[in-house]
């Protein structure tokens, strides 16, 4: 059977090291990046670059209107700000306004379908433990027991849903990306959508601390 795969991609540091990770192992591999009503594109346009730049198709599924019912959540809702706080435990009831409610599973059964259209039983999706802390949909268990119901949702129980950063930290990836040269400067992960990244809101912050961490120059532009 053909070795193949569909990816989450959102363009981030995240998940471009999961793509060049997924094409070292020899996948051919499809991204699938999600609007879903998010408050600026900047992220998808890096998504497409990316993708373009190692010749892998790329989707982007216009889910926008999901941002009008997914209401209260910052990345989605104008009435409410990005929070600028560190992501840091002390700060978790703040960080968890930027939770968009069940969005990795909204992504991931997308994203199954997507699989089983061209062929494929695995989907990739790049949940690591820094962000286990906030974001429920991003946990090892959440990705268990999603894999469970999808095998049943099609019959196949040979579907994988991998999350192969799951037990990884940030500062992990961006080693890991480093040594497979991964395009860091092309990537996104602020929840603005400026002309460069902010430094302030939590994903800039995590994005600085973990170049740190992994010791790897960050290319990254911040406006402070
Ligand atoms: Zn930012």
């Amino acid at each position: 059977m053909k070795k193949n795969a569909v990816i989450i991609f959102s363009g981030g540091v995240d998940s471009t090291t999961l793509l060049y990770d997924s094409m070292r192992k020899g996948y051919e591999v499809e991204c699938l990046t999600f609007m879903y009503g998010q408050k600026h594109g900047r992220e998808v346009d890096s998504a497409c670059r990316i993708a373009d730049g190692v010749n892998v198709p790329l989707k982007v599924m216009d889910l926008s209107p999901l941002g009008e019912i997914l209401s209260g959540s910052a990345l989605t809702d104008a009435n409410i700000d990005i929070p600028e706080v560190p992501e840091t435990a002390e700060h978790y009831e703040t960080l968890k306004t930027t939770i968009v409610p069940n969005r990795n599973a909204i992504f991931l059964s997308i994203a199954v379908g997507r699989a089983v259209s061209i062929g494929s039983d695995n989907v990739f999706f790049g949940a690591h433990n820094s962000d286990r802390g906030v974001y429920p949909d991003c946990r090892e268990e959440f990705v268990e027991s999603f894999q469970t119901s999808e095998r049943l949702a099609t019959a196949n129980p040979g579907l994988n849903i991998l999350a192969p950063f799951v037990f990884m930290e940030k500062a992990d990836i961006v080693r890991l990306g480093a040594g497979l040269g991964v395009p860091f400067g092309e990537t996104w992960s602020c929840y603005k959508g400026g002309s460069a990244h902010c430094g302030a809101c939590s994903s800039c912050r995590e994005r600085k601390r973990a170049f740190i961490g992994a010791g790897v120059p960050d290319p990254t532009g911040y406006e402070r």
